[in-house]
Order: structure tokens, then C-alpha cells, then sequence
């Protein structure tokens, strides 16, 4: 069974070389921004279950989510959803409650809802899962002072445009020999230094 996740498949549909990276076993590589990120993640989704407040996030309080990760990949937070007998798709939530999952976004700037409503990932997770009905994104600056949260209800458009992508990723995983290094990208491919092109 081939697993896919939406970094693999985003990572394949924008270059697909970048699968043979990952045939031959490369690990991606963390960036600072990254290893910040994953910090904030744990700060926001400890605050929201009231294991450790933090008064910069006191917004979030409302929010009621049961479940959020506690570990990286933690499994409580894995859905799958099997394709065929060949191919199936993985996603690991933020958090979720019995009809909402959360996405948490840092960044200077922090991620606007328009990006949020047109991304693969948020199609992904509502295709995954769909017995979600609406997305939460909370949606930072990096030092988590300016926070907003936006609701996005989760549609069957979404989901059917999430399956057409992943069958995009497919199509290119099966006929990957057609598909060779082209110029572009590498700023801020995952591979980075592990790569076997540069
Ligand atoms: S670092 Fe560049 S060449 Fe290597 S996989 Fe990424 S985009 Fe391709």
C-alpha cells in the first residue's frame, strides 16, 4: 500500500522529480521557520485544552476542541482514507471535536483566509474525513501576539476537487519516467541539502 500525505503530494504535483527523492529514502530537511512553527503548534493546541494557558492566546478560549496532538505524529490524530488497493491518504489533524478540525498556521505574514479557502490541504483533510463539517483556522504572527480564527464550512465541492488532485499526484507516481528534472523551485523544497540534484 502506497500512503500519501498532502506535503508528498504537493510535493510531487509541483515537481514531480522530487518522488525519486523519495524512493531513494532522502529525508526533508527541517528549516528554522519549521522548528518554530511546530513550538507554536504545541503552545496553541496545550492552551486549548487547558494544560498550559498562555495569556497571549486568552481569544482562543471559546474554542472547544477535545482532541489535538500532544506528540509529533501522534496517533490520535491520524485519518486515513484507503483509495484503491494500491493507494491510500493520510493526514494528521492539529485537533479536532465531533464536527470541526483545526488548522493551526504561524508566519510573518500570518496565512489570510482566502489562502486557507483555496488550499489543498484544508480539500485534503474535508476528503479524509468527512465527517467534518467545518474547517477552524487559527491563524498567527510568529510571536502569536496577532491571532485570528476563521470558521470554513467543508463542501462536497471541496472534497471533489481534493480527489481530483490526488488523482493529479497519482497519475504522476505512475508514470513517473516521463516526468524529469526541470529548472525552478528548489528555494524552499523540503529536500534542500538532501537532495540528489544539487
Ligand atoms: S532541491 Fe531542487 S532539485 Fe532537489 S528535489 Fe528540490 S526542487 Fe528538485
Amino acid at each position: 500500500m502506497i500512503v500519501l500525505s498532502y506535503t508528498v503530494l504537493n510535493n510531487l504535483i509541483t515537481q514531480p522529480h522530487t518522488w525519486l527523492n523519495r524512493q531513494m529514502g532522502l529525508e526533508t530537511v527541517e528549516y528554522g521557520y519549521m522548528t518554530q512553527g511546530k513550538e507554536n503548534h504545541k503552545i496553541i493546541q496545550a492552551h486549548l485544552i487547558g494544560a498550559k494557558r498562555d495569556p497571549r492566546l486568552e481569544r482562543l478560549n471559546g474554542l472547544k476542541f477535545t482532541t489535538v496532538e500532544t506528540t509529533e505524529k501522534d496517533k490520535k490524530t491520524l485519518f486515513t482514507r484507503a483509495l484503491d488497493k494500491k493507494y491510500s491518504i493520510k493526514t494528521y489533524m492539529d485537533g479536532f471535536n465531533k464536527t470541526q478540525f483545526l488548522e493551526i498556521k504561524t508566519g510573518n505574514p500570518p496565512m489570510p483566509f482566502s489562502k486557507f479557502v483555496r488550499s489543498y490541504q484544508r480539500k485534503l483533510n474535508a476528503f479524509i474525513a468527512p465527517q467534518f463539517k467545518e474547517a477552524v483556522l487559527i491563524s498567527a504572527t510568529r510571536d502569536l501576539k496577532k491571532i485570528t480564527v476563521y470558521p470554513c464550512p467543508l463542501t462536497e465541492k471541496d472534497r471533489a476537487e481534493a480527489l481530483e488532485w490526488v488523482k493529479k499526484g497519482i497519475h504522476i507516481i505512475e508514470n513517473i519516467k516521463q516526468f524529469r528534472k526541470e529548472e525552478g523551485r528548489c528555494q524552499g523544497c523540503g529536500y534542500g541539502s538532501q537532495c540528489q540534484y544539487t
